[in-house]
């Protein structure tokens, strides 16, 4: 019998997470109890032992009450993680990535905007021989005019800047085969991260299946404008380098408009036009690429401050129904 992990971060999410378990295992259930007659069911049935392993990111909320006494009641079924506090979305799914011992991982949320009844089909991709599988939204109905425009900008930028190509909708629900799983573990344990990404760069053969993000169950999002903006900077500047050559392109703006104002002089023997306005404008031009270009170095260097501490990406303080040092 093969082994399916179910990997879900839990954020303070006391209003959804018994939704989200109901949910879950009655997905499982249902095809179990093969009532439930479609092709994909049968062989979750047939084929999968489920573990559903919460990584609870230091929840201040009822949430690592309700986990432990979900991990009580279905040993087989519930593990549990618990951070000693909270180290952010990326760093629960890595926990995910390190612990399960699942043939194929599923990724998702606790709000019930992934929805668990997409499983037997994401199941049914990796039967087919497929290492990953993308969900790829159609449609958000949750997120806002703004958020929606930001996730495209933020995509078209990467995807101009970055060799490698990303898929625009991309979500943090995703399946990756045990062999992916291996490659991250190792090898990918980068700081500043972007799971989603690594997923979508590190090959391997690959499929998508589009689903619509439903509405958030209860609780509200944890990522604000401001969190959103430092995770697209990080990511753009962790996944290119280009930005760094603004730097040479700056400069060389800087060298033809010299030369050209200097062959203008010579040839018509007049001097630039002069006056206070041509000269500030001129200077505070300048000084802004100048200081835009620093201010991008001083990012990298910031970036590889936080690789270079080599601090964890994540502080484990009690597991459930987890084997000691599952890393
Ligand atoms: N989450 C987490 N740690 C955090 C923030 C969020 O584990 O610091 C979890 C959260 O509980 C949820 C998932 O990550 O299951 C996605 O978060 P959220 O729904 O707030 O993001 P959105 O869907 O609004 O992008
Ligand atoms: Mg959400």
């Amino acid at each position: 019998m093969k082994n399916c992990s179910i990997i879900v971060s839990v954020y303070n999410e006391e209003a959804s997470l018994e939704n989200f378990f109901e949910a879950c295992s009655s997905v499982l259930n249902t095809c179990r109890a093969g009532s439930k007659k479609d092709s994909a069911c049968e062989k979750i049935v047939e084929k999968y032992h489920t573990e559903i392993l919460f990584v609870d990111d230091g929840s201040t909320d009822r949430s690592p009450l309700i986990l432990d006494r979900l991990a009580l009641e279905y040993p087989e079924l519930v593990k549990v993680i618990h951070f000693s506090r909270n180290f952010g979305h990326e760093a629960a799914m890595t926990a995910g990535l390190d612990y399960a011992s699942g043939d194929f991982l599923i990724f998702m949320d606790a709000d019930l905007q992934h929805s668990p009844e997409l499983i037997p089909e994401m199941l049914e991709k990796y039967e087919e021989g497929f290492h990953v599988v993308s969900m790829v939204r159609t449609k958000n109905s949750s997120a806002g005019i703004l958020k929606n425009l930001s996730s495209a900008a933020f995509y078209w930028v990467l995807n101009h800047l970055s060799p490698l190509h990303f898929e625009a909708n991309a979500s943090d629900f995703f399946g990756i085969s045990s062999a992916v799983q291996q490659v991250l573990k190792k090898y990918y344990r980068e700081k500043v991260r972007y799971l989603r990404g690594y997923v979508q760069s590190v090959g391997f053969s690959k499929t998508k299946i589009e689903y619509e993000a439903g509405v958030r169950q209860g609780g509200k999002s944890h990522y604000s404008l401001r969190k959103l903006w430092a995770f697209s900077r990080n990511t753009l500047l962790s996944f290119s380098n280009l930005p760094l050559k603004l730097g040479i392109f700056a400069s060389g703006c800087s060298m033809f408009l010299g030369i050209l104002l200097l062959v203008y002089t010579l040839l018509t023997r007049k001097g630039a036009p002069s006056g206070y306005a041509t000269i500030v404008v001129l200077l505070c031009f300048m000084f802004a690429v100048l200081f835009f270009v620093v201010g991008i170095i001083g990012e990298y260097i910031a970036l590889l401050f936080e690789e270079i501490k080599d601090r964890p990406i994540y502080v484990v303080s009690k597991t459930m129904n987890l084997p000691e040092n599952s890393e």
